[in-house]
């Protein structure tokens, strides 16, 4: 029988994250890490069997130039012909899919007017899928949007309290991100737990560079923490999340910034990197932290005492909480966040067990709150790839 694998790829503006993938087993047969795209020096690295080979993209170094030398590989290790299609991650699609979408021209289109919605990431987005029809002529290609799981908000959380002629004129409201984590993480659970995920209120953490909380009840997202862009809700690597708008105009006034020297500093300036004085990446504010660093300890404290009103919060417009799941590179390995978290939430009902805590770690899945806990803490690994890959399968019918 030929195996049917599937392509999965993540652009960025300089950057295509791939991965080719079996999605009956789920096993990654490659992936590679393009960067650089769109310089002189730009090379991708691909990685098979955990080897590790470096590729440089001298004569066409962009996007297309890194999906041709993906192509040249799958062609040395004999899995060029087994690809029967590709999936795309896209950012934003608006409120036009609630979805993910077999690429037609129509679809393509809908992408490009949401660039407004998403001005770093969609055009990138597009990139992938350009070369991905150039490279791989004849294959079909879906795409997968981050926004479209938040799509069955109710009115009265993606709503902003700013006048209304701003949505219906612009789009202006909240979309979310991470949603593709979001559902798979979700149906994930509902399996691990084996309860009904039509009969279940859960409040997941995607804990990564960028976090972010959602509120699942029934299998549907009911609100989350990111808004128009992944700026708004929780305190992340570089970025603040939540603060007063004020912000803005005390800065200008104040420091003598303009709009866009705020926003950079916002994203790329704040978070745990801001706060710490130190570093962006939790294991370092972790280590550091242990060490008695008076920012990593007030930026871990921070990062984690937010986290903890947010699921407070995501209980009201989940219903309740059967079950409170942590993800991400942060929310999978960090057993101290996790600890904190809870220990901020134990009048919700949620008690850690510290065993099982310390024991969930490493991709492994596991419940970290003691037997008795009236509200169940869980650890599931997300799988973005492998939902892009299903969701692919799925709309080209293999
Ligand atoms: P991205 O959003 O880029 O996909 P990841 O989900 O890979 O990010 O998460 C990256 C974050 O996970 C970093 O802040 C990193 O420090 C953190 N992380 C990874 N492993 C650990 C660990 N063992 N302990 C604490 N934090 C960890």
């Amino acid at each position: 029988m030929t195996q049917k694998l599937i392509l999965v790829l993540n652009c960025g503006s300089s950057s295509l994250k791939g991965a080719v993938l079996d999605n009956n087993s789920g096993d990654v047969l490659l992936s590679c890490l393009g960067e650089k795209l769109g310089l002189p020096d730009a090379y991708i690295t691909f990685k098979v069997n955990g080897e590790k080979q470096k590729v440089e993209l001298k004569e066409q170094p962009n996007h297309t130039g890194a999906v041709g030398a993906l192509l040249d590989e799958l062609k040395k290790l004999g899995l060029d012909s087994q690809i029967a299609a590709i999936g795309h991650r896209v950012v934003s699609g608006g409120e036009k899919y609630s979805e993910s979408m077999l690429v037609t021209d129509e679809v393509i289109q809908a992408i490009e007017a949401c660039i407004p919605l998403a001005p770093l990431h969609n055009p990138a987005n597009l990139l992938g899928i350009r070369a991905a029809q150039d490279i791989f002529k004849g294959l079909p290609n879906v795409v997968v949007f981050d926004t479209a799981f938040h799509q069955s908000m109710p009115a009265h959380a993606y709503t902003y309290a700013i006048p209304r002629k701003y949505y219906r004129e612009l789009g202006l409201r909240r979309y979310g991100m991470h949603g593709t984590s979001y559902r798979y993480v979700a149906d994930e659970a509902a399996r691990f737990l084996g309860k009904d995920k039509n009969n279940l209120k859960l409040v997941i953490a995607h804990l990564g560079n960028g976090a972010s909380i959602a509120a699942v009840r029934n299998g549907k997202s009911m609100d989350t923490s990111m808004g128009l862009t992944p700026l708004e809700g929780l305190v992340m690597g570089t970025r603040s999340g939540d603060i007063d708008p004020s912000v803005f105009s005390f800065l200008a006034n104040n420091a003598g910034l303009n709009i866009q020297q705020i926003t950079d500093i916002l994203n790329k300036e704040s978070g745990l990197l801001g706060v710490s004085e130190l570093s962006n990446d939790c294991r370092t504010i972790e280590e550091e932290a242990l060490k008695g660093h008076e920012g990593a300890v007030l930026a871990l404290e921070m990062f984690s005492y937010r986290l903890a009103k947010y699921v407070a919060a995501m209980g009201v417009a989940a219903g309740g909480i059967d079950a409170v799941v942590f993800t991400g590179g942060i929310g999978e390995n960090s057993d101290i966040i996790r600890a904190k978290v809870l220990n901020y939430c134990e009048f919700l009902g949620l008690k850690v067990d510290e065993e099982r805590n310390i024991a969930a770690r490493f991709g492994k899945d596991g419940v970290i709150t003691t037997d008795d806990s009236r509200v169940i803490g869980v650890v599931i690994p997300t799988n973005e790839e492998l939902m892009i890959a299903n969701d692919t399968a799925r709309l080209t019918g293999l």
